[in-house]
């Protein structure tokens, strides 16, 4: 964050508004980790702080301390309303456009608040009033600890927050594997557990806490396994019935989409996801090195990304989507040919 950012956020600050933070529609880790790490630093410089979430939020994350304070917009629309219309500062964090609210979007659009955006996605929209996006950050959590620290308020970073934004981190980054991992990444990691953070246990609640039938959900998926050597792809499908037959809750199948891309040869990971109540298939794509998984969600499925983990989604049937899927391919030859 440079200097005429802090300057700007430090004016916006300086008369005590109440402030807002909202995360991207279904938070994962960094979203949410965002939040309520930000929520705990403003907290103990003295702000008033809520967070709205356009929905729910994994299992999996619940432990975060301030999780059970955060108001969910699909539960409380007329709550979240109000916080929105009587905001004085809203930081978007974790998303570069409106849309990617969801059911917020249309009340963001017509809030009088002025806006800080914190993200780490490519092409940000231009609503906010400060606009701190990097795309070469690991995580928006990461962003929000050089915030802090160009505010000068690292020294307020207490336990809480520091949980939540190493929870950011943790995730975000696949546990520090990808290449978004910079050294400055693993030093505010350790600057986390000095002050208070403990990684072992955050790991275990994060992913050591699973369901049986999340693990035999994965059992399904990893059946399901298509291997495409000639474009160095895999992709997963899980149908709505084999969701259910699991007992299927939000999260669970959080990070299936990698166990393609751990395949020896294979650089493009797709996971499909059959949504009947939202009727539409879900998709998430994953990639390794130079291909940009957020082009291709952007030019056939209406979605987007960071280069090497990007979403998406179609409104054909399961079935279709993935002979399209398998018929684009094509396209990227060049680059996806052993
Ligand atoms: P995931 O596959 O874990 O849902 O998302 C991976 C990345 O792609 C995240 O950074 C997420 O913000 C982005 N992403 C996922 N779905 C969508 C989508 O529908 N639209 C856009 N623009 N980005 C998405
Ligand atoms: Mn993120």
């Amino acid at each position: 964050m440079n200097a005429e950012h802090a300057r700007r956020l430090n004016e916006l600050l300086a008369t005590r508004p109440p402030i807002l933070l909202i995360p991207h529609k279904n938070p994962d880790g960094d979203a949410i980790g965002s939040c309520l790490g930000l929520m705990h630093y403003l907290q103990a410089v003295g702000h008033q702080v809520s967070v709205l979430a356009p929905n729910d939020f994994p299992q999996f994350l619940q432990w975060m301390p301030g999780a059970s304070e955060v108001i969910r917009f699909d539960r409380q629309p007329e709550a979240g309303a109000g916080l929105i219309r009587e905001a004085g500062l809203i930081f978007t964090l974790d998303f570069n456009a409106l849309d990617r609210s969801g059911a917020l979007a249309e009340p963001l659009k017509q809030a009088t608040a002025p806006m800080v955006m914190i993200d780490h996605h490519q092409s940000p929209d231009d609503y906010a009033t400060v606009t701190y996006s990097d795309p070469s950050m690991s995580s928006t959590c990461e962003m929000v600890y050089h915030c802090i620290a160009a505010l000068g308020g690292i020294g307020k970073l207490n336990a809480d927050a520091a949980s939540c934004l190493y929870a950011g981190l943790l995730t975000d980054t696949g546990s520090f594997k990808f290449p978004s991992t910079s050294p400055i990444t693993l030093r505010i990691a350790a600057d986390l557990m000095e002050r208070g953070a403990v990684p072992s246990e955050i790991h275990r609640q994060i992913y050591d806490t699973n369901r049986p039938e999340r693990i035999q959900l994965l059992g399904c998926a990893l059946s399901n396994l298509k291997i495409l050597p000639q474009y160095r792809t895999a992709y997963i499908t899980l149908s709505q019935e084999e969701l259910d037959r699991h007992n299927f809750r939000k999260g669970d199948t959080e990070g299936f989409v990698n166990y393609g891309l751990s395949l020896d040869g294979v650089i493009l990971a797709a996971i499909f996801i059959e949504n009947t109540d939202e009727e539409i298939v879900k998709i998430s794509l994953r990639s390794q090195g130079d291909f940009s998984v957020n082009a291709m969600a952007r030019a056939h499925f209406e979605g987007g990304g960071h280069i090497n983990a990007a979403g998406g989604r179609s409104t054909e049937s399961l079935k279709e989507t993935t002979l399209r899927f398998e018929s684009i391919l094509s396209e990227y030859a060049k680059d996806l040919q052993p």
